[in-house]
C-alpha cells in the first residue's frame, strides 16, 4: 500500500531533496549567478534545509566576486 507521501507528489519537496545534495553544491555552486544561488538557498532554508542553503552559498561565494550580493 502506498503512503500518503507516495500518493501526493510534491514538486517543491522533490526539488529541495535533489538540491540539498552537498556534492551537487560543490560541483555547481560556483557556476550559478548570485541571484540564482540566493533564490536556491532561500528555498532550501525555507524548507528547513539550512545546512544545505549555507553549503550552496559557501561554494558559490568561494568564487564570487560580489560578496555584498549575498
Ligand atoms: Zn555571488
Amino acid at each position: 500500500m502506498l503512503t500518503a507521501e507516495e500518493l501526493f507528489y510534491d514538486p517543491v519537496k522533490t526539488f529541495v531533496d535533489v538540491f540539498s545534495d552537498s556534492l551537487l553544491a560543490c560541483h555547481v555552486g560556483d557556476l550559478l549567478t548570485c541571484g540564482e544561488v540566493n533564490v536556491l538557498a532561500g528555498l532550501l532554508a525555507a524548507r528547513g534545509h539550512h545546512d544545505a542553503a549555507e553549503r550552496w552559498l559557501a561554494e558559490h561565494q568561494a568564487a564570487c566576486g560580489e560578496p555584498h550580493h549575498h
